[in-house]
């Protein structure tokens, strides 16, 4: 299996970083993990063939996972896609699917079928794949009794059962809610924002391969610069990972 980070940026928008995307390949299946933008033009730059991404997994409703698959349908849409589209998302599918007519995606106007699923489901699918909730979206609960909202407050982190265990972890605040799949996974796509520096610094002295992508901490940015001995990969764009 193979991983791309198509977008190692982090919700800060930076010059020259994609928001959060990457594409996981186990031929002959092709899913893309989260959907930042401007994910429609960087397919678009790969010259895939529309019909070849068979399910998009989208770990957390922040805009910078979720926000590209807009363009991502309309792009599919135009380059004359007939294959069924799986979309998993992690909550809130009537409200999604009611999202599409305001941007003029009409469902039933588009030229492939499009079949939204829970990203419970993920693993009945896909047994390669399990999903675990993480803490990121924990600390809205205030807001959302105030206002009454229907957000769920779910987030995601996708465990992959490559030859190389593989934890995606996406975005996370405190790696305790991740405890059992960190102890498991051989390889990390950490966000390397959101945790503590110091957890991270961590996690860098085991024998794991840590990937550190979603933007760097300042503060781990300066360790990192001083020590360069951890083996950290630091994510960029276009970045090729065999798992
Ligand atoms: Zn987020």
């Amino acid at each position: 299996m193979k991983l791309t980070i198509t977008g190692s940026g982090s919700g800060k928008p930076t010059a020259g970083k994609n928001l959060s995307s990457i594409l996981l390949e186990n031929p002959p299946h092709l899913f893309l993990l989260d959907c930042g933008e401007p994910v429609a033009r960087v397919l678009a730059e790969r010259n895939l063939d529309v019909d070849e991404i068979e399910a998009v997994i989208i770990t957390h409703f922040h805009p910078d996972h979720s926000s590209g698959i807009y363009m991502l349908l309309q792009l599919f849409h135009i380059r004359k896609r007939t294959r069924k589209l799986k979309l998993f998302l992690p909550e809130n599918i009537e409200l999604f699917q009611k999202s599409l007519s305001l941007f003029y995606l009409f469902p039933e106007k588009l030229l492939f079928a499009l079949e939204i699923l829970p990203i419970a489901q993920l693993n009945n699918e896909y047994p390669w794949l399990s999903i675990i909730d993480n803490d990121h979206l924990l600390n809205y609960r205030k807001i959302i009794a105030e206002t009454g909202s229907s957000n769920e407050m779910r987030s995601c982190s996708i465990f992959i059962e490559a030859d190389r265990k593989t934890l995606y972890t996406s975005d996370t605040e405190n790696l305790k809610s991740l405890t059992s799949a960190l102890d498991l996974a051989e390889l990390v796509i950490l966000d390397a924002l959101h945790p503590a520096p110091q957890k991270v610094w961590e996690l860098l002295q085991t024998k794991k391969t840590v990937v550190l992508t979603h933007g760097l901490h300042h503060e781990l940015a300066t360790r990192l610069a001083a020590d360069n001995s951890t083996g950290a990969i630091i994510a960029y764009d276009g970045l090729e990972i065999e798992i």
